[in-house]
């Protein structure tokens, strides 16, 4: 089995509250990961810290088996690392196909490719943001909102993706059309490592579930298992 990512005793925190307390997590290449945990366990930190927003104090972190701990989040996500923070990240007062110009302009030019090219993939792909190119992203219900913060972490052909809370404020409904997109990602042969607090959808979408617990993972294993797992149900009631 390849690993796409690879956390080995990682320690994080904010000034000296350290929040991760020692974090080993094995990400297979071409799966789809669920980080999952009650409120305030270190999920969004543990994103950070490998997306490179958040330095670690000790540990390592592995992406292809290269090191990436404390390297700049550009060194990142310039070797195919995105994430897809909790709160869409959006311009709202643009339109939806300038908040995907602005991505393609911040992204590798050999990695993005031609303009034209890469619309047109995101609207074959998406056509509920096809229909609404020239609208403001902040006229758009949550969940297209969503959609378009997913095709601008798209944007440089990543193989591993990060997100936190995709689910966040949305209808079941859209949910579910969401994690459709991530089971393409996956068949795409990318890598998808998320956070969720919709459990339904995360464990019928996720191959492999860990569950963090003040800052370590207490659980780790089969979705399948994890309802019928008193420890993961446990610590997963909070
Ligand atoms: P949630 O679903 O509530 O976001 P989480 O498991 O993602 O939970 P984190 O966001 O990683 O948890 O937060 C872990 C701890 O770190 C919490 O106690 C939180 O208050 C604290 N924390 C998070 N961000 C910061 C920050 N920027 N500065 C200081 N403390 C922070």
């Amino acid at each position: 089995m390849t690993l796409a990512l690879e956390l080995s005793g990682v320690h994080a925190g904010y000034g000296r509250i350290e929040v991760l307390h020692g974090v080993d997590l094995e990400v297979p290449a071409g799966s789809v990961v669920a980080l999952l945990g009650p409120n305030g366990v270190g999920k969004t930190t543990t994103l950070r810290a490998i997306a490179g927003t958040l330095g670690v104090t000790a540990g390592t972190i592995r992406l292809d088996g290269r090191r990436i701990e404390n390297r700049r989040a550009s060194a990142v996500a310039a070797r195919g690392l995105v994430l897809v923070p909790e709160g869409r990240g959006v311009f709202p007062s643009l339109t939806v196909v300038d908040n995907l110009r602005v991505a393609h302009h911040s992204a590798p030019p050999e990695a993005a490719g031609p303009w034209e090219l890469w619309l047109d993939e995101i609207s074959a792909t998406f056509p509920r943001l096809r229909d609404r190119l020239g609208q403001t992203a902040g006229s758009l219900s949550g969940g297209e909102q969503q959609m378009l913060a997913v095709c601008r972490a798209l944007v440089g052909d990543p193989k591993v993706v990060l997100f936190d809370e995709l689910s966040m404020g949305l209808a079941p409904l859209v949910v579910s059309e969401l994690f459709e997109h991530i089971a393409t990602l996956r068949e795409q042969g990318r890598t998808v490592l998320l956070v969720e607090q919709y459990l339904t959808y995360a464990l019928e979408l996720a191959d492999l579930c860990y569950v963090l617990a003040k800052g370590a993972v207490a659980w780790q294993g089969d979705p399948s298992e994890l309802r019928h797992s008193p420890t993961a149900s446990a610590y997963l009631a909070g």
